[in-house]
């Protein structure tokens, strides 16, 4: 079986054709804003104008290569609503185009499902961190359950907001990333941990209100430092309860080395393994879409046009997981 999947959720428009055992082809264009933040209409705007190129090029390669594509995957949420739309309307024009089957993804379950395939995890704990999501899962009968969850902003959003504040630019996560190895003083920072929810805006302020009277390569690393320690304690109780033992990291800010090593010997204290997928397959990407729209056909899955609605606040707790067991 080979799928084409369509990943536009938020700053990356990306295409991929993948089969059962690798990703064929995957092209991209990322929208990079000209200041601040994402801005949503500017990025749907983004993904339109480069749709049919991007979409294009793996078509044609598939072509050049003599590739029958089985169906079309597209995420079809959480994200930004214009942009899922502008995606959802290119993966409808084509699996009717193709007629092929199309199937809606959530982009989440993605994150996950690629992360499995990619480093060979069978059944972890995820911890799922990126721009938008701030999520530890596992899947228990027969669904992604959250054990835990930010309450307000992601991870990835609060150190993006408090690199913004301090003019580092957008995305700030590599660059507080590079910062915090020049740290000298650790700077105490509000550690909220809710039962098994997290809250990152105030220390996201904090930070940024630090930022003011320390040096910043020690406020990114007491940034961090706090943050990981917050999601590491919640990801290990999860472990616990859920009694699994793997844990998986996935998300643009698992790219993040530190935490990647916090997990690492939070695992090795508990005799678990911890799982990485390549980064490529971190961030958002077009591959994680088409294979998990790949194993959703196979486990007889398909979206009907009239149900292939966008649902920008789509749960992954809301998707029946028929290709796994747990
Ligand atoms: P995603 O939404 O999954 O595509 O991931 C994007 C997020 O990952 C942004 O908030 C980035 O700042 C963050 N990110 C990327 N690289 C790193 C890094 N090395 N450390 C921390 N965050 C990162
Ligand atoms: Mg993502």
């Amino acid at each position: 079986m080979i799928i084409f999947g369509l990943e536009g959720t938020a700053w990356n428009l990306s295409a991929a054709l993948v089969d059962e055992k690798n990703v064929l082809f995957e092209k991209m264009a990322t929208y990079v804003p000209a200041k601040g933040g994402i801005h949503p209409r500017e990025a749907s705007q983004h993904h339109a104008e480069h749709m049919a190129r991007v979409v294009g090029e793996v078509l044609q390669e598939a072509k050049d290569k003599g590739l029958k594509t089985d169906g079309i995957a597209f995420s079809q949420g959480p994200g930004l609503g214009p942009c899922l739309r502008t995606v959802a309307t290119a993966a409808r024009v084509l699996s009717r185009k193709m007629n092929v089957p199309l199937v809606g993804v959530n982009h989440c379950v993605a994150h996950i499902e690629v992360g499995k395939w990619r480093s060979g995890a069978t059944d972890p704990a995820v911890i799922y961190v990126s721009g938008a999501n701030s999520q530890v899962l596992a899947l228990r009968r027969g669904r992604y359950r959250i054990f835990g969850e930010t309450l307000d902003i992601s991870i990835g959003n609060a150190i993006d907001k408090f690199a913004r504040s301090v003019g580092l630019g957008h995305p700030g996560g590599p660059k507080v990333e590079a910062l915090a190895k020049e740290a000298k003083d650790y700077i105490s920072m509000p550690y909220t941990v809710k039962g098994m929810d997290l809250s990152f805006s105030g220390l996201s302020t904090a930070a940024t209100e630090a930022a003011k009277r320390y040096p910043l390569p020690d406020v990114c690393y007491s940034l961090q430092e706090t943050a990981f320690a917050m999601l590491v304690e919640v990801t290990e109780r999860a472990m616990a309860h859920a009694e699994k033992k793997e844990c998986l990291l996935v998300g643009g800010v698992g790219a993040n080395k530190r935490l990647g090593d916090m997990l690492t010997s939070m695992c090795q204290e508990r005799g678990a393994q911890f799982f990485l997928p390549e980064r490529k397959y971190m961030g958002d990407n077009g591959s994680m879409i088409a294979y998990t729209g790949l194993i959703m056909l196979k486990s007889g899955v398909s979206t009907p046009i009239a149900e292939s609605k966008v649902n920008p606040g789509y749960r992954p707790d809301e998707v029946d997981v028929t290709w796994a067991e747990g």
